[in-house]
């Protein structure tokens, strides 16, 4: 089983692949979540996607396809993967069909969780930081035992730059900017599109039944 999964910021995709992961017993592989690792390493290929993370731009196909090439042939992805994050560009999808068909490997099943922009907006603005201890808090959800204060070490919370509204407005336009060829590329038939607004637990019943389904056709 391989899968893609697909989904704006803050539409919670790394909770859904964590359980997908769990459920199917295949490794969830983000691979910004690789070049954040690099990066911290300080390896050569670190210091390449350090420079071209912080500067918000992506990292080049084929350095991203060499990569994904890498780890999808190491012995835990024998029985399948869930990728996240990966392919964000139309010659990545291109290329990495190919590496599916040079290993003989099924086609991916394509997983979308798509949440209403207004949504996003108000789940990613509610989030909140300790500046002192890095803590994270979510007024909605999460919020502190007292209103703006640090539970731990009683702090101000402040709000990320990148949790401004107009920096995520740009976030969500530059997601779907990317995203929109990638899906259209695989074709509407391909891709199973998931209601993300509902509750996580909800969501990540739909994504199994769609994923259950897609893999008894
Ligand atoms: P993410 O955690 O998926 O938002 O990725 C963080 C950063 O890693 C992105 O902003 C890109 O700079 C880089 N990155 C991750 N995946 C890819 C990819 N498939 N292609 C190019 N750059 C990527």
């Amino acid at each position: 089983m391989i899968l893609l999964l697909f989904g704006p910021p803050g539409c919670g995709k790394g909770t859904q692949a964590a359980h997908l992961a769990e459920r199917f017993q295949i490794p969830a592989i983000s691979t910004g979540e690789i070049f954040r690792a690099e990066c911290k390493a300080g390896t050569e290929l670190g210091r390449k996607a350090c420079m071209i993370m912080s500067g918000g731009g992506l990292v080049g196909d084929d350095l991203v396809n060499r990569l994904v090439a890498a780890r999808i042939a190491r012995p835990d992805c024998a029985g399948g993967f869930l990728l996240d994050g990966y392919p964000r560009t139309v010659p990545q999808a291109k290329q990495f069909a190919a590496m599916l068909r040079e290993r003989g490997l099924p086609d991916p099943m394509v997983i979308h969780l798509d949440v209403a922009e207004e949504a996003l907006v108000v789940r990613l603005t509610a989030r909140r930081q300790c500046p002192k201890c890095l803590r994270i808090y979510n007024v909605m959800w999460q919020a502190p035992r007292q209103p703006d204060r640090c539970d731990d070490d009683g702090e101000q919370l402040i709000m990320r730059d990148d949790d401004q509204e107009a920096v995520i407005r740009q976030r969500l336009a530059a997601y779907r900017a990317l995203t929109g060829p990638v899906l259209g590329w695989y074709g509407e038939a391909a891709v199973r599109t998931v209601d993300g607004g509902l509750a996580p637990e909800e969501v990540a019943r739909a994504v199994e039944t769609a994923v259950l389904q897609t893999a008894a056709r």
